[in-house]
């Protein structure tokens, strides 16, 4: 469970012929510990781009951003992040997937319960060995989920990871996200074109204006979960 604060943060592009493109401006956002997100925003206007400022994939020209009180200045396993589709090694099993960040970490020899734990978490059982291009979109989603979870995150940002889902598979994996973070109580941070899917899930929904994207509104949403 962490806490994330973003301070009057600017983010500046550059396009091809030069100009200037604003694509975050003045936006300011605390989230609480075990907090569940939701950003919701026309395309362009910056969701994605906020994402991976809070990851640390990139840097704000202005501003600062702090992960429990401390600034964030590049990636690390702390924040998991979940890529809309796609994001798998397609040359690795999904329990090599899975495993990617324990191997990465050096301690895969001594966590092979936490893989199995993982694996029936996302309910991927009997699909230990399967390859991304033998299983399902959203199977796909799960694999890339639990592949995040086992770093144990204390947030996850989840950058659109069920906009190529059809609707059955959809409520499927919202329901186990969820479940998951009742769980765990990690900090969710998920940007989604859905707004059932962010009243459903979250505690917050933060409105983004159209470029340059600013942070509109900030809504409660204050549902009873199931
Ligand atoms: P969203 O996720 O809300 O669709 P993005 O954060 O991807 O928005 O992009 C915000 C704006 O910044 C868009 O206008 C996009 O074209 C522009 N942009 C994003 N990444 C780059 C980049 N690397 N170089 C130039 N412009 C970019
Ligand atoms: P096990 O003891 O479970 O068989 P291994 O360490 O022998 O596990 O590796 C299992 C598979 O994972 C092998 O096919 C190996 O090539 C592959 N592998 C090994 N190292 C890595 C790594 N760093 N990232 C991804 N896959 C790896």
């Amino acid at each position: 469970k962490s806490s994330i604060n973003i301070r009057n943060v600017n983010r500046i592009y550059k396009d091809s012929d030069g100009n200037k493109v604003e694509a975050l401006k003045d936006v300011n956002l605390e989230i609480k510990p075990g907090e569940f997100i939701s950003i919701i925003g026309p395309s362009g206007c910056g969701k994605t781009t906020l994402l991976r400022l809070i990851a640390g994939l990139d840097k704000p020209q202005n501003g600062q951003l702090f992960i429990d009180g401390v600034p964030i200045t590049g990636a690390d396993p702390s924040r998991g992040y979940v890529f809309q589709q796609g994001s798998l090694f397609p040359w690795l099993s999904v329990r090599n997937n899975i495993a990617y960040g324990l191997r990465a970490r050096k301690v895969y020899r001594k966590k092979k319960d936490t893989i199995a734990n993982y694996i029936d978490l996302v309910g991927l059982k009997g699909f230990e060995k399967s390859y991304p291009h033998q299983i399902s979109g959203g199977m796909a989603q799960r694999v890339a989920i639990a592949r995040a979870l086992i770093n144990e995150p204390k947030a996850l940002l989840l950058d659109e990871p069920m906009g190529a889902l059809d609707s059955f598979t959809r409520a499927d994996l919202q329901d186990k996200l969820l479940e998951l973070w009742k769980r765990d109580g990690t900090t969710m941070i998920l940007v989604t074109h859905d707004i059932d899917e962010a009243i459903y899930l979250s505690d917050r929904i933060v409105i983004m204006t159209p470029r340059p994207g600013k942070i509109s509104k900030i809504i409660d949403v204050d549902l009873p979960r199931p």
